[in-house]
């Protein structure tokens, strides 16, 4: 009997990600921290673990890679401090865990998993989510550890004024960001046994205010994950992107127009969120480990691996 096939897909944001803007150390420094996020995740999967892991211990390990905006190196608030979203999904149950503007926790996609596999709820906002982060025994760091120079350059610039910043900007926020990094993290896997998960994880944006969450925690819109579909994982302006219920707009589109997982990401990345000006990208997966990498940005941090013996790591539209 033929193996299942198996694969892994990560992304470390989306944007205008340039390669004028790059200097090949940086480039490098991505390249590494793909590569080593991929290697966390693909191990699971090659030791037979399962989808969920394999999303897990990639995410991790971009979340504490200072580069991306997720867990360390997340992008200031307003008020100075990181608040940070994420969400897990396990397409085998449709089971999912939440969390939403969380401070100080390590790793915030650890505390998505507690949530769905150890309450009785989807989605934790607040101090609530803390004092349940404390509860379940989750990492936590002083503010110190989230801190990196570029990202409270990119604030001390904006700060004062009522923009905000996604990692990719537009219009006036462009120019103010220059020295631009991007870098929201998400993760799709499919297993040996034929399981697909999702995970997203991120600081948000530079400068958000009043409590302000994006996409990616909001299972349907940044994540989602059903075995009859397809794994999702978003990352982009945050707004137009839940306003699209984007992730799961692909799995409707396979499950009730017959799409494949790649004409159901390009629908919805390069016609429906590019009508309500949505910028950026996502990446999937099929329960027959298919991966396809889509986004209307300039370029999308991504990388992926297969049983087959393929791997692609990419930045830039090539
Ligand atoms: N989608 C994220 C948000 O809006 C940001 C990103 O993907 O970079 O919070």
């Amino acid at each position: 009997m033929d193996m299942q096939p198996y694969a892994l897909v990560i992304h470390g944001g989306a944007g205008t990600i340039l390669k004028s803007d790059m200097t090949p150390e940086l480039e490098q420094l991505y390249m590494e921290g793909l590569q080593s996020a991929l290697d966390a995740g693909y191990a699971v999967l090659e030791q037979g673990g399962t989808a969920v892991n394999a999303v897990k211990a990639a995410i991790v390990v971009l979340e504490d890679n200072l580069l991306f905006n997720a867990g360390r190196g997340s992008v200031f608030t307003k008020k100075g401090v990181q608040e940070m979203d994420a969400a897990l999904m396990d397409g085998a149950t449709l089971n999912a865990g939440a969390i939403a503007a969380v401070r100080n926790v390590r790793n915030p996609i650890e505390l998505a998993a507690e949530v769905m596999h150890n309450s009785n709820h989807v989605f934790l906002s607040g101090k609530g989510t803390n004092d349940f982060a404390i509860k379940q025994g989750i990492k936590l760091e002083p503010d110190d550890y989230f801190f990196s120079q570029f990202r409270y350059d990119q604030w001390k610039e904006i700060r004062d004024s009522d923009n905000y910043s996604l990692d990719h900007t537009h219009q006036n926020i462009q120019e103010l960001m220059k020295d631009k990094k991007f870098g929201t993290v998400g993760a799709c896997a499919c297993d040996q046994q034929g399981n697909i998960a999702a995970g997203t994880s991120t600081g948000g944006m530079t400068n958000k205010k009043f409590g302000r969450i994006g996409d990616s925690p909001v299972i349907g819109s940044g994540t989602y994950a059903n075995n009859q579909t397809c794994a999702i994982s978003c990352t982009g302006h945050g707004e137009p992107f839940i306003r699209a219920v984007a992730a799961h707009d692909v799995s409707c589109l396979m499950e009730y127009k017959n799409l494949s997982l790649q004409q159901a990401m390009d629908e919805v990345v390069n016609h429906k969120l590019v009508a309500l000006e949505g910028e950026g990208g996502m990446i999937g997966i099929d329960a027959k480990a298919n991966v396809s990498m889509v986004f209307n940005s300039a370029g999308m941090y991504r990388a992926m691996r297969n049983s087959k013996g393929e791997q692609i790591i990419g930045i830039y539209k090539d």
